[in-house]
């Protein structure tokens, strides 16, 4: 029956009936590689995602390129963190696309961050004076699985906003992508059981997402607010900190020059860890999943809990 239906498809296009964007992937521009891996995911075969900036790369800080302009240009769905993760590059670039569909109010423009549970959302006035980047709330919220789950469903819902024709393959996917998720986290938290009420320190305020579903805690940071580089002050207290509590991990996201950090691991014996925050922060981290299984791997370990390396 598809066959046929894919015969008669063919030929109103040759016949000029059809326009033959019925049959073109539709292109998906995200902010992110955790995004795009989630649009992949829900889209298939139907839809081509790419990203803007890599997983390697910190997200609040990324060059924008000219050739950034080409990606979102052609997009028919743009897709974005939010709360202000991507507020210092992303959106001159939409502004400079010159692509109406994925402005702001356009079925071609999604925000993420809706729906999701944001932490460390501010109570009072939001205040910007002190540069923390974190103005809105905390903007790593895609490092809980609940939520990956969340974006993942409101990208099917707009994929099959924008391409009705293929609403029941996104959501075929997206039932596949939940099963797959739903089996991996049993797995994680089986992982994580022994691991519960770690105490850790991070570079960035990345984790608290992270921390709260799988039971890190996180002590302190090496920035002492989002964005903002260390005092020597800071450092000082961190140390008495971490030597007091024993905490024996340091998290490190990769983009970040590791010799404070090794410093800090070499003065206080905490185990400093690259600990990766996105699809595309190693090369084998391809997938939603991927990031979580590397995650648990390295956390083990660095606690000598895993044989494997
Ligand atoms: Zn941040």
């Amino acid at each position: 029956m598809r066959r046929l239906q894919r015969l008669l498809l063919s030929i109103l296009i040759l016949c000029g009936l059809v326009p033959a964007m019925a049959w073109a992937k539709l292109y998906v521009a995200t902010t992110t590689e955790d995004l795009a891996a989630l649009a992949r995911e829900v889209g298939g075969s139907f839809v081509e995602a790419t990203p803007i900036a890599r997983g390697y790369q910190d997200p609040h800080f990324v060059d924008a390129k000219p050739s950034y302009l080409l990606k979102l240009a052609r997009a028919d769905l743009f897709i974005q963190v939010g709360l202000e993760l991507e507020v210092a590059w992303a959106p001159p670039l939409l502004t400079n696309a010159r692509n109406r569909r994925i402005l702001p109010g356009n079925p071609g423009f999604l925000d993420a961050s809706e729906g999701c549970e944001i932490l460390q959302k501010p109570t009072g006035v939001v205040d910007r004076s002190l540069g923390d980047v974190h103005p809105f709330g905390n903007p790593h919220y895609w490092l809980d699985p609940a939520n990956g789950r969340i974006i993942a469903k409101r990208i099917a819902e707009r994929l099959a906003a924008i391409d009705p024709s293929h609403a029941e393959a996104f959501q075929t996917n997206l039932a596949g992508f939940e099963a797959r998720l739903t089996k991996a986290e049993k797995t994680w938290d089986a992982l994580m059981a022994p691991l519960k009420g770690t105490k850790v320190v991070t570079y960035h305020n990345s984790w608290p997402n992270f921390a709260k579903r799988f039971g890190l805690v996180v002590m302190n940071h090496i920035e002492p607010k989002p964005g903002i580089p260390p005092s020597p002050g800071h450092i000082q207290t961190l140390t008495a900190q971490i030597k007091r509590e024993r905490i024996p991990l340091l998290l490190v996201e990769p983009y970040f020059d590791v010799k404070l950090p090794e410093k800090i691991a070499r003065d206080t014996g905490a185990k400093l860890v690259l600990f990766p925050p996105s699809v595309g922060a190693e090369p084998e981290i391809k997938t939603y999943v991927d990031l979580f299984d590397r995650q648990f791997t390295l956390l083990r370990q660095a606690l000598g809990l895993s044989e494997t390396k």
